[in-house]
């Protein structure tokens, strides 16, 4: 039998990877409230904002606001995301103290996304890192974007994975995230490349970023489980989509990955009732459907009356 870890970490990342898919703007209280409100559920982490420029994301001119104004709960660790220097400074001035930046693992991925070379993007990612070194305790996570296959070039070696990583430890950042950007991964990928990462490029703390865009998103938790992987991203009712496919399924759903989690018994510390509160606030917030599961059908261990 399988020893699973007994603990996880859930890092909570519909406020960032969620709403910056969501058109139509949501008002900044909105954002604030639901952010407060899964702060309140025991969560660990939560990617809170992105300090994208308004002109690129419009959804995000409000990030300097929201990560001031949003309660500051103890035992929760708050992230941004920064796509540039610029940014990193913006978010630093507003008090954020872990800086997420992103990178693709696919050349063209990249310059779609950024318009700029992988080179070109670490090299970025050295900047904001000597400015994130300037800031006392100060952390760095690098999400490396199709990281499991890419929507243009089909699969990524491993080996452009494991460059990045190797370049992101030696810049000091605290944990790397390999994302599934667009649902492309399976199993048994998930279970080898991790395996074979934590050979190729020691001393790298892993994070794994599932969409669920095949159906294969928790799939791809307990395959990376096994591979000793212990934090994961998922957004609350699964909001976010896939800007390659229109109305394909984004982000695990978190409280359906806490739902399973706890069914295993790996402990969360997260309280599932008000997890899912939180799916059916975003939903009211949004005036849309999520495609979150649990928040539907309810918990396994909620039995009807007979
Ligand atoms: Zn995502």
């Amino acid at each position: 039998m399988f020893d699973f870890p007994r603990e996880i970490t859930v890092v909570e990342v519909g406020p960032r990877d969620g709403f910056q898919n969501v058109k139509e703007f949501i008002p900044t209280d909105k954002k604030i409230g639901l952010i407060n409100a899964l702060a309140r559920t025991g969560i660990a982490r939560i990617e809170a904002t992105s300090f994208v420029h308004p002109k690129a994301v419009p959804q995000m001119a409000d990030a300097g606001e929201v990560f001031r104004q949003i309660e500051k709960v103890g035992g929760v660790r708050y992230s941004a995301l920064v796509p540039n220097l610029r940014g990193a400074e913006k978010a630093l001035e507003a008090g954020v103290r872990e800086l997420v930046f992103v990178v693709s693992a696919s050349e063209t991925h990249n310059r779609k996304n950024v318009n700029r070379s992988i080179e070109e993007s670490l090299d970025e990612f050295e900047a904001i890192a000597g400015a994130a070194s300037r800031v006392p305790g100060c952390l760095l996570r690098l999400d490396i974007s199709t990281a499991f296959g890419c929507p243009f070039e089909g699969k990524v070696p491993v080996e452009a994975v494991a460059r990045i990583a190797a370049r992101a430890r030696d810049l000091g950042t605290a944990e790397v995230n390999l994302c599934d950007t667009t649902g492309m991964a399976n199993p048994r990928q998930v279970y080898e490349e991790f395996t074979s990462l934590k050979e190729m490029v020691p001393d790298v703390n892993w994070a794994a970023h599932f969409h669920n865009t095949r159906g294969a998103g928790l799939a791809n938790v307990l395959a990376a489980l096994q591979a000793g992987i212990t934090v994961f991203d998922a957004s609350i009712g699964g909001l976010g989509g896939c800007p390659f496919a229109p109305g394909a399924t984004g982000n695990i759903a978190t409280e359906d990955l806490v739902h399973m989690l706890e069914e295993m018994g790996l402990s969360t510390g997260i309280d599932l009732p008000a997890l899912i509160n939180c799916a059916r606030l975003a939903e009211e917030y949004l005036g849309f459907t999520l495609p979150g599961q649990v928040m539907k059908a309810g918990r396994a261990c909620d039995l009807h009356p007979v």
